[in-house]
């Protein structure tokens, strides 16, 4: 039983998943996981791709090592572009991140990415590929689906994810005050 949620934050590279997660995690001290940085430090992968400028992850070890840190506990902000690794009964809540097309290229040229690491990438979000995932993996109700093409627009995801994260510990501690309460009359 979770005294805080998960929250995984997801979608294509570029729409803004760190910045939410980092931000998010300063304003509820829920801890930000960069997936991405566990499987560079604990070396879940299977290589460099130099092409794709990514690491080859292996999911296998990258799912031990979120169990070591304890994951399914709670409390956790993970974040990372893909969302179907993760055992179902560790989630709370998904977060699918989406942008508008010029926007996305704009940043990922930043970011000097390969021709077609971007133009993959750009396909990635056009035909709503990590909104599909997480669709095909989760339930629903705890999908949601949040633009981040500007600074305001993300201010107000993470007022909407704080306040959600706030209910969601009021309802868990009433269910957890209830538990094995023989004067609860229930
Ligand atoms: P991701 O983790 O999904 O790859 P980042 O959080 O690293 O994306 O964001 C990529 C770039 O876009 C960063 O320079 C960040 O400052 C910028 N950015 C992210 N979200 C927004 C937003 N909603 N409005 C404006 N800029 C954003
Ligand atoms: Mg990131």
């Amino acid at each position: 039983m979770r005294t805080d949620p998960n929250i995984i934050i997801t979608g294509t590279p570029g729409v803004g998943k760190t910045t939410h997660a980092e931000t998010l995690a300063e304003r509820t001290g829920l801890k930000h996981i960069s997936v991405n940085q566990v499987v560079k430090d604990k070396e879940c992968h299977e290589g460099w791709d130099e092409s794709f400028m990514s690491w080859i992850v292996d999911e296998d070890k990258l799912l031990d090592a979120l169990e070591e840190e304890n994951v399914k506990a709670g409390g956790c902000i993970i974040d990372w572009h893909g969302c179907e690794m993760f055992p179902e009964s560790w989630v709370d809540l998904v977060v699918v991140l989406r942008v508008d097309s010029s926007t996305l290229y704009d940043r990922l040229s930043t970011r000097k990415y390969p021709e077609a690491k971007l133009q993959e990438n750009l396909d990635s979000e056009i035909m709503e590929v990590l909104l599909q995932e997480a669709r095909d993996s989760y339930d629903e109700q705890i999908i949601v689906e949040l633009t981040s093409n500007t600074t305001d627009e993300m201010e107000s995801n993470v007022d909407r994810i704080e306040a959600w994260i706030k209910q969601w510990k009021q309802d868990h501690a009433a269910d957890g005050e209830g538990d094995g309460d023989a004067d609860s009359g229930q």
